[in-house]
């Protein structure tokens, strides 16, 4: 599955240039066409930003929500009541299931960045590689190594879906790092 970062892309056309069959510039910024191995490979290096990358990779999305129409937007993602559970594969991204933060209703008072509380949350979280929320507190120094902590500004997460389609390089990119820090999409 080929994908072209919208984050990176500065849209200078090259790619187009070099397979204007298989890449072309709508509003600004650049789709593919289609999957055409041949032209597509062609152009996998010829990006100066290195915003075209083949991703195989499967990853598990876990985004923190109160109401299930946005993600929580008024505290920590660790404190949302929700984590709906999304799997990312071959560009799309399917809705699994959710899981109620039980320790959020037992444990309202738990002061931020109580380890006990980052461990109750893992626990919940389980086989999630990335957690998407608009906030993270003192706890992602503990999360970071143990999933890609993904902060976005969009609020309603039929929005917040495609931003992370969208940017799938670079979170693929940050999954495979020894030391995260961590990613804000826009
Ligand atoms: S070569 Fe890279 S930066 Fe240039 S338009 Fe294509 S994807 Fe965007």
């Amino acid at each position: 599955m080929i994908n072209i970062s919208k984050n990176k892309c500065i849209g200078c056309g090259i790619c187009v240039s070099l397979c204007p069959e298989e890449v072309e510039i709508i509003d600004g910024q650049v789709k593919l066409k289609g999957e055409k191995e041949k032209c597509l490979k062609k152009i996998l290096n010829a990006c100066p930003q290195q915003a075209i990358k083949e991703i195989d990779r499967k990853l598990v999305f876990a985004l923190g929500t109160d109401d299930k129409k946005n993600i929580k937007d008024n505290d920590h993602v660790g404190e949302a009541k929700y984590f709906q559970i999304w799997n990312y594969s071959k560009g799309e991204l399917v809705y699994k299931e959710e899981r109620k933060n039980a320790k959020y209703q037992e444990d309202e008072e738990k002061i931020y960045g109580d380890p006990g509380k980052a461990q109750a949350v893992s626990n919940i979280l389980g086989n999630v590689d990335v957690v998407v929320g608009k906030m993270f507190g003192p706890n992602i120094v503990r999360m970071k190594n143990r999933y890609v902590c993904v902060a976005v500004r969009e609020g309603e997460i039929s929005k917040v879906i495609k931003i992370i389609k969208e940017n799938i390089n670079e979170i693929v990119e940050e999954y495979e790092k020894k030391d995260r820090n961590g990613l804000i999409l826009n």
